[in-house]
């Protein structure tokens, strides 16, 4: 049990913790949301570091990360807990039970597992990583002394306060809206009051990190799935990180507390890809319907297939070694070469 970093003390012998907007202010024994951070004796403890719940081979193109070292092997790792309450979530078994479980593992023992198995890079992933900043600071050190990149699939919950952290480490994100980030859905459906805590840290993150980002949209039938929403996102998104930034909606898929809700239409993620394209958004993408042709990464130069994917796989791979389009020169914004494993099986459960 580590004491954790990000958090500060308040009058009355409480914490506060700063990891995540929630700020959850703690008293003696009071653990906060996520179920991860507890006040023992006037200090914050991190209850899941050196604890890992579960471990995966997975393609980078799963989390989803398409402009970012295309075709690389992951080790996916997560511990228990999670700052939000989505009555979606797939991983609920892992994020919703608030028990402190996990294999113990020493973070050279993660590296060593992600290195065997020839994996270039570490995803914290399946819960949000925020909520054990701390640890995944860690083994990301590590894991850069051993060659390997480290990526966060995060809902951006987070605080400047994690900036500090984030920068000794962390190569990129795939930030994950849900429901296009819409007041009344994220109140209902995950349980926060306001999304602006997400666009702040988006805006620090990008001010004073390299960090390479990634969008992600989970387009949720009848509840959140408005289109003049998805303008409003995209717009944001074109505004404040410009044409080139990649943005993913996601398919719904019916699970945990929304399990009698249907799959997202494919035509309402094809409005909505048209939405962010109609804001200026160069590289739209729609997740979770395999063989799709919007999988694919189309050149805004000439409107080329630049990459062709079907599901995770890349089926066709027309840049140049300067990832610059083969058909007319225009720089594509991958970045990283692509990957030895493109066409391989990139599955691989290590450990439940
Ligand atoms: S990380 Fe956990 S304890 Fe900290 S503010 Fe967020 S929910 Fe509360």
């Amino acid at each position: 049990m580590k004491e954790a970093l990000l958090y500060e003390e308040v009058p009355g012998g409480k914490v506060r913790c700063t990891a995540c907007a929630r700020y959850c202010k703690l008293g003696e024994g009071q653990v906060g949301l996520c179920g991860v951070r507890q006040n023992v004796g006037g200090r914050l403890r991190l209850l899941v570091y050196g604890r890992v719940i579960t471990g995966h081979v997975d393609p980078i193109e799963k989390k989803p990360l398409v402009h970012y070292m295309p075709g690389t092997r992951i080790f996916s790792i997560a511990t228990a807990g999670c700052n939000w309450l989505c009555q979606y979530c797939q991983n609920y078994d892992i994020s919703q039970r608030r028990k402190v479980e996990g294999d113990v593992l020493p973070l050279e023992e993660i590296v060593r597992m992600a290195k065997e198995r020839r994996c270039e890079g570490i995803a914290y992933t399946y819960n949000e990583p925020t909520i054990y900043l701390e640890f995944a600071h860690d083994i990301g050190v590590a894991a850069r002394r051993e060659g390997l990149f480290s990526l966060f699939v995060s809902n951006g919950y987070a605080t400047p306060d994690a900036i500090p952290l984030v920068n000794d480490f962390l190569d990129a994100i795939t930030v994950d809206f849900k429901g296009n980030a819409e007041r009344g859905f994220v109140r209902k459906y995950i349980g926060i009051q306001d999304p602006e805590p997400i666009f702040a840290y988006l805006l620090e993150l990008k001010r004073r990190t390299n960090v390479h980002v990634e969008f992600t949209d989970l387009v949720v039938p009848r509840v959140g799935d408005d289109l003049g929403e998805a303008h409003r996102l995209s717009r944001w998104i074109m505004d404040n990180y410009g044409p080139d930034v990649p943005l993913h909606f996601l398919r719904f898929h019916p699970d945990y507390r929304m399990s009698s809700f249907p799959p997202t239409p494919v035509y309402t993620l094809e409005r909505h890809w048209e939405a962010a394209r109609a804001e200026g958004l160069n590289y739209v993408y729609i997740g979770n319907v395999p063989g799709h042709p919007y999988e694919n990464t189309y050149c805004p130069g000439c409107g080329a297939i630049a990459v062709g994917r079907h599901g995770f796989a890349i089926t066709s791979w027309n840049l140049d070694s300067s990832n610059r389009c083969t058909t007319c020169g225009h720089g594509i914004p991958i970045e990283g070469r692509r990957g030895k494993h493109y066409r391989d099986e990139r599955f691989e459960p290590v450990f439940y």
